[in-house]
């Protein structure tokens, strides 16, 4: 299972300013109550632009073991 990874948000530490949903290249996030959540998991490609682009550290891929 060598490359698989897995999308994960930390509620706490995001402000809901919408970057990662604005840089996400296939509609996967969406605001609610000023938190990120994910609308459409089934579409993420897991490039990792959510993480790249959020100024809070509060999504990001991690790699699965295993
Ligand atoms: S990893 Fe890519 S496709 Fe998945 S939510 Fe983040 S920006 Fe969107
Ligand atoms: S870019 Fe970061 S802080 Fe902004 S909405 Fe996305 S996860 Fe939250």
């Amino acid at each position: 299972m060598i490359g698989r990874k897995k999308l994960v948000i930390e509620p706490a530490w995001c402000k809901g300013c919408g970057i990662c949903a604005a840089f996400c290249p296939k509609q996967v996030l969406e605001i609610q109550k000023e938190k990120v959540t994910v609308k459409d998991p089934e579409a993420c490609i897991l490039c990792g632009m959510c993480e790249l682009r959020c100024p809070d550290y509060a999504i990001y891929l991690v790699n699965l073991e295993e």
